[in-house]
This record gives C-alpha cells, structure tokens and sequence, in this order.
C-alpha cells in the first residue's frame, strides 16, 4: 500500500477551474474522503489520482513515485464506480479473477486469492452464481472484490453506495470500514454524504467550487469548522449561525446579540472583521430560564431519542437538539443558554473562522471509573 501526496493539483476545462490548488497527503492505510456538493471537484481530483485525467499543472506522487505523467495502467490503483460494470455472461467468480486473468496470473493462485477476497467480502456462498440475479449490495461487493483481488496500492472510489436504498447503504458504510480495517488498504473515498464521510473516514477533505475548504479529522472538522460553508455543509441540521451585534473589541472576551453578551473562544487570529457571524451547534444550546438568550418556539420535530426544536432568536431561526421528553408549546418564550467554550465565531465576508472550540471542551477528559 501507499502514501499519496498532492501538490498544488490544477484542473481547467477551457475557461472554467474545476480543481484549484488542492494540497494533502493521504497516509498509507488511511481512508480518505472528498466531500463536498455536486460539482465541486470530488471526481476530477479523483480521476487525476487515479490517471483517467491529466492535471492542468501541480503534482501527484503514489508511494513517494512521481506518477503526474503515468497513464492509468501503470499507476496500480483501482478504481470503483458508482456505476459498476460487472461482465453480465460471467459469473461471480470469473467476474471477481478477471483483472487476474489480464494480469496472467496462474489459475491456482486466482482460485486462492478469489476464494479469500470472496470470503472477506462475506460473497463465497454466490461464487458460481451469475450476477445477473444478484440484489444491489452483492453487485456492489462483486465490484468490490474485483478491485481488491489485484491487491493494488491504493483504492479509488467515486460514490460508491450512490446508487443503493438507505438500508444497504447504512450496512455497506459499515461493511465497507470493516474491509478497509482488515485489509488496510489506502483509500480515497469520493462522496457528497456527510453521514457516509463521517462514518467512514479517518481524514476529510471538504470541498467547494474546486477549493479543499478544510482537511483534517472528521471529529475535527466538525468541532472547528474552518470556514462557515463547512460549518453548514458539515452537521445534520447544521450549525446556526447569529449576526454579532458591532465588532469585537481588542483583547475582548465577548460579543453582543442583540440583546445579550456572549463570552466567545479564544481568538484564531486578530483580524476583526466588518461583520461576525457567531456559529452555534444545535446541541450546544439548552434550556435555561436564567440564560442570556430568549427564543420563541417556531416549531418541533420529534426524533425518538432527542428533538429538534426550532426557536425564533434575534429574527433569525435556529435550531437547537433537545431531550425527547421536553414538553414544548409553539409560540411559547423560552430562556436558553449556550455552551459557550464550543462555539464559532466567523468573519462573514471571507467566512473563514476567527475563533473555534476550546481544545479542553472538545477534547474532554474521561470521567467515571470506566469499564
Ligand atoms: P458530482 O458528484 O456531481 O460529479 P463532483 O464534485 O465530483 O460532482 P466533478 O465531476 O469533479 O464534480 O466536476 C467539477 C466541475 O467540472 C463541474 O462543474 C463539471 O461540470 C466540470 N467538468 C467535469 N468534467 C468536465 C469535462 N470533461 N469538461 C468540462 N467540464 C467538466
């Protein structure tokens, strides 16, 4: 397996900039997602690791090699569609051993390597069933096995699970991960689910109009977003944002709302901004008569375990995730509080993030006796 390294990576279809300057390094054995909307760059970035596409400028290395220039077969990775193409005249078995059988690879040792990848994958019962009858998920493994056969230095896949109802998807996320912790195996994972980047991922990389917004942890990404559109895009529902009543003043501690001072994280970077934009998760709001903020109750969505209440506060709706047992009336004021050591605060202009969580609130010490 293998690290793959990034450098300066520049994608231009004509006019138009698909992939602008993306840098990172993918370890080896680490699972590695690009997330963000459609159109943002996932694919092409993807295509150019993989050699389908060349870079306009910047560079590729897979395993410490220099591969920018390197056409795709030469390149041994493997490449998994959303779309997969399984021979349809074949069955599960030869489908699985073609990539073996192109590489000339001994019939014995294809039987081996084909029986194993095919009991990883939990699809030995089907080896000699046509694939033409087999159900969404035992395609999408065949596809899956086909690439992990060849045992290449890294993975490539572009939504896989795009194409499978919620339940299978929910089971292949988690059989998915499984694979990649018994096998290793560097992966770059392409999607525009957080759920499935969250789950799946050892590092994220986010993206927007062709730019890798932030790149780091998925627990990370979600406690410190780097910028507004990753807050937002990061998080189910997603971080609230409130209009900072005037600026912050040097050296302060606090920003105004409207009608309350909140105490804010330690600042990033000293770059007061025009307008600050205070960014709040929905479970770091709670309910509190004697907390600084006021909400009217707009409406609730009850979720079994918690609810999602969402509260008129300062003429702007947020949201915030409550207990389930909570009893709550539309159009009723209630108190809330923050938790104040986990916020964000962003410049609204560039929508980069001047102050985030606090490492102690993020990072909390165990407590208990465990076990
Ligand atoms: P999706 O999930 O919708 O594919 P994506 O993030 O993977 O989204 P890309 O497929 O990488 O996005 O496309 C990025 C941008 O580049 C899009 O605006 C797309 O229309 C454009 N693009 C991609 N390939 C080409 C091409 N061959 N010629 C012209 N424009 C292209």
């Amino acid at each position: 397996m293998a690290e793959i390294r990034v450098e300066a990576l520049k994608k231009n279809f004509g006019e138009f900039t698909a992939v602008k300057d993306s840098n990172f390094t993918v370890a080896d054995g680490e699972f590695f997602v690009m997330l963000g909307p459609s159109g943002c760059g996932k694919t092409t970035t993807l295509r150019m690791i993989a050699g389908l596409e060349l870079p306009t400028s910047g560079r590729i290395f897979l395993g410490g090699e220099d591969v920018t220039f390197n056409r795709a077969s030469h390149r041994d990775i493997a490449f998994v569609f959303q779309l997969f193409a399984l021979y349809p005249h074949m069955n599960v078995r030869k489908n699985m051993g073609f990539p073996l059988v192109c590489q000339g690879m001994p019939r014995a040792e294809i039987r081996q390597r084909v029986e194993e990848t095919a009991r990883l994958l939990r699809i030995d019962h089907i080896l000699d069933k046509p694939v033409s009858g087999l159900a969404g998920g035992d395609r999408q493994r065949v596809a899956l096995g086909r690439a992990i056969v060849r045992r290449p230095m890294a993975f490539m896949m572009d939504e896989p699970l795009g194409t499978l109802d919620s339940e299978f998807r929910d089971l292949m996320v988690r059989e998915l991960r499984e694979l990649h912790n018994s096998i290793g195996a560097t992966t770059v994972y392409v999607t525009h689910d957080q759920l499935e980047a969250m789950a799946m991922a050892d590092k994220i990389a986010v993206m927007n109009h062709g730019v890798i917004e932030q790149f780091g942890h998925p627990q990370e990404i979600y406690d410190r977003p780097a910028t507004m559109f990753v807050a937002d895009f990061i998080g189910s529902p997603p971080m609230n944002f409130l209009t900072v009543a005037g600026g912050l003043a040097p050296g302060a501690r606090d920003v105004g709302l409207k009608e309350a001072r909140i105490e804010v994280p330690e600042l990033r970077e000293a770059a007061p901004a025009e307008t600050l934009m205070l960014g709040l998760r929905p479970e770091h709001i709670r309910l509190d008569d004697a907390g600084p903020l006021r909400g009217e109750v707009f409406g609730t969505e009850y979720l079994g375990t918690t609810q999602i209440v969402t509260l008129n506060v300062d003429d702007t709706q947020v949201k915030a995730r409550l207990a389930a047992d909570v009893r709550l009336r539309e159009g009723e004021t209630v108190g809330l509080s923050l938790d104040t050591a986990r916020l964000s605060l962003f410049d609204a202009a560039s929508g980069r993030a001047l102050a985030s969580a606090r490492d102690d609130a993020v990072h909390a010490p165990r407590t208990g006796t465990g076990g």
